[in-house]
């Protein structure tokens, strides 16, 4: 077997000079905080999306607590979510103090299951958070049905799904709020950065205010030449807004959200090409629904159990072994120690249980060289070939 001198990080930033650039430049402006840097991205988010508004935030979770705070969801509510997703989901609904009601995934995409919301849904349902896993759309026109029919909020998880298309239609522009992420290792970067997008005017300047201390309209202004020293707190807010530093990064990373994502692609059908051919693992998602895009934030390989004589850990480990930096997305919700609360057992969602028992995630980011592609498939074959049962 061949083993690669260097280690392939799992991922990596897609970054250059253009960034470099911007950051000095608001350096040396004098202005680091929240302003004209934080307005541009979200006036940028907006144009590139299609939605009407975004608040630029500090993380994707601050993106899903304002909203679900703005929409007064609170104690005695119920919000509807997968439990294949980050802690961060389930979170946001904890912070606002309502019960988070997990309904399992399709197998075949890793989504939401929406046959299985219907069934979730009780009188003291208020909101359904979809999360975009990897980056491959929900099925969202069902959703926003159930939605509608129950007076629901749909609230996005877009954290992986920056620049990804449902029937033709950009992810933010669809959901009354989506939730985006641009924490280090997402398809867009700004280091730690989220953003919410609506098309709600209301719900848009509610989750400003919140955004910054529940303090008035362009409380950011309150320091520069056009803006007053006199505001009023409306409400409990919370320290969530942008500063310019990062906005900075991230009006030059949404510049290159095409192309980084066009690169994803491209590797993933070279991924998808290769791993078809080994009988010991099944790329995901067997197939992609013809209707939607996906950016591929994540690649995933389910192995075949029954055809290897090691596990999925172990599999792991041989991989880090060989220099291939991998990780598993996501150890599903109910099998944390804190989530023992809601009283979730082993067995309740056997899709997502049954994913996470077999998948890996493999290196998927836009500075991947061919090579690197080709040393993490050869490396997963001699490993197929070594352990075949
Ligand atoms: C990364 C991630 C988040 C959290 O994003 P932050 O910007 O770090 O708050 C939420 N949900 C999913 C599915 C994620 O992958």
């Amino acid at each position: 077997m061949r083993t690669r001198p260097d280690f392939l990080p799992y991922a990596l930033p897609y970054l250059d000079e253009s960034e470099e650039q911007a950051v000095l430049e608001v350096l040396r402006s004098g202005w680091l905080t929240t302003g004209q840097r934080a307005r541009q991205l979200e006036q940028d988010f907006c144009a590139y999306t299609g939605a009407k508004h975004a608040v630029a935030v500090n993380s994707c979770t601050a993106a899903m607590h304002i909203v679900l705070a703005a929409w007064e969801i609170g104690k005695g509510d119920e919000v509807i979510t997968t439990p294949l997703t980050f802690c961060a989901t389930i979170e946001a609904i904890e912070y606002v103090g309502a019960t988070p009601v997990l309904v399992d995934i399709d197998p075949e995409t890793a989504n939401i299951d929406p046959a299985q919301i219907e069934q979730a849904i009780t009188p003291r349902t208020r909101a359904i958070m979809p999360v975009h896993y990897g980056g491959l759309p929900c099925e969202m026109d069902a959703i926003l049905d159930i939605a509608a029919r129950h007076n629901l909020l749909v609230l996005e998880d877009a954290a992986h799904a920056a620049g990804a298309t449902y029937k033709g239609r950009k992810i933010g522009s669809i959901g009354h709020a989506t939730a985006f992420s641009f924490y280090a290792n997402k398809n867009m970067t700004t280091g730690e950065g989220g953003m919410m997008t609506t098309n709600d005017a209301d719900l848009a300047d509610k989750c400003r205010i919140l955004s910054l201390h529940g303090i008035s309209r362009d409380a950011w202004k309150r320091y520069t030449a056009t803006g007053s020293w006199y505001y009023e707190v409306q409400a409990l807010g919370f320290k969530y807004n942008m500063p310019d530093v990062l906005a900075a990064i991230g009006v030059c990373q949404l510049r290159k959200l095409d192309a980084m994502n066009a690169r994803r692609q491209q590797i993933a059908a070279q991924y998808h090409r290769a791993f078809g051919e080994m009988d010991f693992l099944t790329p995901f998602p067997p197939t992609l629904p013809s209707d939607r895009t996906h950016v591929w934030h994540l690649y995933t390989i389910l192995l075949n159990l029954d055809a290897l004589r090691i596990g999925r850990d172990a599999f792991i480990e041989e991989l880090k072994v060989r220099q291939i930096g991998v990780s598993v997305h996501y150890i599903p919700i109910h099998y944390h120690p804190h989530y023992r609360r809601y009283g979730w057992r082993r067995g309740d969602f056997p899709h997502t249980e049954a994913y996470y028992a077999r998948t890996i995630s493999l290196p998927l980011y836009p500075s991947m060289t061919d090579a690197d592609v080709a040393d993490v498939v050869e490396a997963v074959a001699d490993l197929g070939k070594a352990h075949r049962r």
